[in-house]
């Protein structure tokens, strides 16, 4: 049985009157609220009263996920907050103290909010970015919010109220015009954010032009939503449930695939009668959820969470669809995993599963060339290396072809790894960086129909 609740956030202001946080010590509160100066935080009443195991704090995973830790700071910037707040410094003093450290933390310097979008007429359509050929995406303006924050998200700099970092559709919806002349592309996917903390009016407008004759060429609309672990109540009990559950079901009727890409990242998020209830109804109207996660240490660094995810997820009726490597969290040191441990972690949880939790792909990172997966460790004429593929590229010739990097135990990322076998470089550089050369202009493709996609990076490069 589920009960019907109301939305209820908390945020920064209110961490004294969250009942269950009561227990934690006042130096862990003045922990929590001094990070999440930095961090956006936002917590819901679902989150705190079904998902967090209250005998279990600090460790709790659901309490990883949306409280903030000391450490995700480093012992410099937290002190330097600390301290602001026990000398009684002027609001505005504090306020460059938070900019300061948020510059430091910021994943997106000035002009990569801009990547990977394209453009009409030169001019860039705000809130798409066109990477991978078969695929759009699109950030519509009113979903650039969540039901609850990820401490590890990357996304954090949108949700902080620095406008010029913020990345979404305008008002124009001249993304409308870009898609329905991109003969190629099949997928047009909404993210965040989370769409799905949109009206279901709202959604609709995004959603309902794409089922008109014009855009014939799009057959799969996807929406990556963590609103499913977050707010299940979306789909239940909420004013718009009823409404949003007919859009989906809209969209089969129409001819065409609806893919809920849902973002779990542990099994724990699949065990309340409230998300039980919402998947079934969301697969009633003929909707698929593939679900997809990081890997964060803190919170999933363990082989058997993941292969008690996936199972869960499956006899759910779910498709694991992927597991990435995650970077540019911001608090990246504090949830890093190296890459060598990511495949181990993978692999013994892959180990468990049948064949239907296989369709996950991964550890894959979504990096400058495209998604690089990594397939193995092994050693060849004596060199210990990683055997590394794309899943997407910018080139989809250069899809599922090996190459190999030189094994390196602390590496976490792709621009950490150096070839295997004393080569230069990787075998698609070149093409690479011509690519992004001639990034500010236009980019081709070698085997698709010219598109027009600005600059090199992607938003979770
Ligand atoms: C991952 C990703 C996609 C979708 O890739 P699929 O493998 O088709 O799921 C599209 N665009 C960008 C920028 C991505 O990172
Ligand atoms: S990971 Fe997704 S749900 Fe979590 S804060 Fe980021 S955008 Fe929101």
């Amino acid at each position: 049985m589920f009960f019907p609740k109301k939305l209820k956030f908390y945020g920064l202001r209110d961490i004294d009157s969250i009942p269950q946080l009561q227990r934690l010590s006042d130096e862990q509160k003045f922990e929590i609220k001094v990070v999440a100066h930095i961090l956006p935080f936002r917590v819901n009443n679902y989150v705190i009263e079904e998902l967090i195991d209250w005998n279990n704090i600090p460790d709790d995973p659901m309490f990883q996920l949306t409280f903030m830790q000391k450490e995700m700071l480093t012992e410099d910037q937290f002190s330097t907050m600390a301290d602001a707040f026990k000398h009684g410094y002027s609001k505005e003093k504090i306020q460059r103290i938070i900019d300061n450290i948020r510059s430091e933390l910021n994943p997106h310097p000035a002009g990569q909010m801009t990547l990977n979008v394209p453009r009409i007429n030169d001019e860039p359509i705000p809130g798409v970015q066109h990477k991978y050929k078969e695929t759009i995406l699109i950030f519509p303006s009113s979903g650039q919010t969540c039901h609850s924050y990820c401490t590890f998200c990357f996304r954090w700099a949108q949700f902080v109220g620095t406008n010029d970092l913020k990345f979404a559709t305008d008002e124009s919806k001249r993304f409308q015009d870009y898609i329905k002349n991109q003969k190629d592309v099949t997928d047009v996917l909404l993210t965040g954010g989370d769409p799905m903390i949109m009206s279901a009016r709202n959604l609709a407008s995004y959603i309902e032009p794409l089922l008109e004759p014009e855009f014939e060429h799009i057959q799969n609309i996807r929406i990556g939503t963590k609103s499913i672990s977050y707010w299940p109540y979306k789909y239940l009990t909420d004013k718009d449930a009823d409404e949003t559950l007919e859009l989906f079901e809209k969209v089969g009727n129409a001819g065409k695939h609806l893919a809920i890409m849902a973002h779990f990242n542990h099994w724990k998020e699949l065990s309340t009668e409230a998300v039980h209830e919402a998947i079934r109804r969301i697969k009633n109207t003929g909707t698929q959820i593939r679900t997809q996660s990081p890997l964060i240490k803190h919170i999933n660094d363990d082989p058997d969470v993941w292969a008690k995810m996936w199972k869960d997820q499956v006899k759910l009726g779910c498709i694991p669809y992927y597991f990435f490597i995650e970077r540019n969290t911001g608090a990246e040191e504090y949830f890093e995993v190296p890459l060598y441990r990511a495949y181990e972690i993978y692999k013994e949880a892959y180990e468990k599963v049948s064949g239907l939790s296989r369709t996950v792909r991964g550890p894959s990172m979504s990096a400058l060339p495209g998604k690089v997966a990594i397939d193995g460790i092994t050693e060849i004429n004596s060199e210990k290396v990683f055997v590394l593929s794309l899943l997407q590229a910018r080139n989809p010739e250069w899809v599922k072809k090996p190459f190999f990097a030189r094994f390196d135990e602390n590496a976490t990322w792709l621009s950490e790894l150096r070839p295997a076998f004393g080569e230069d470089k990787f075998f698609y550089q070149d093409e690479l960086n011509r690519l992004l050369a001639e990034g500010d202009g236009q980019m081709f493709f070698s085997n698709a129909d010219e598109m027009l996609i600005n600059e090199s990076l992607n938003a979770d490069d």
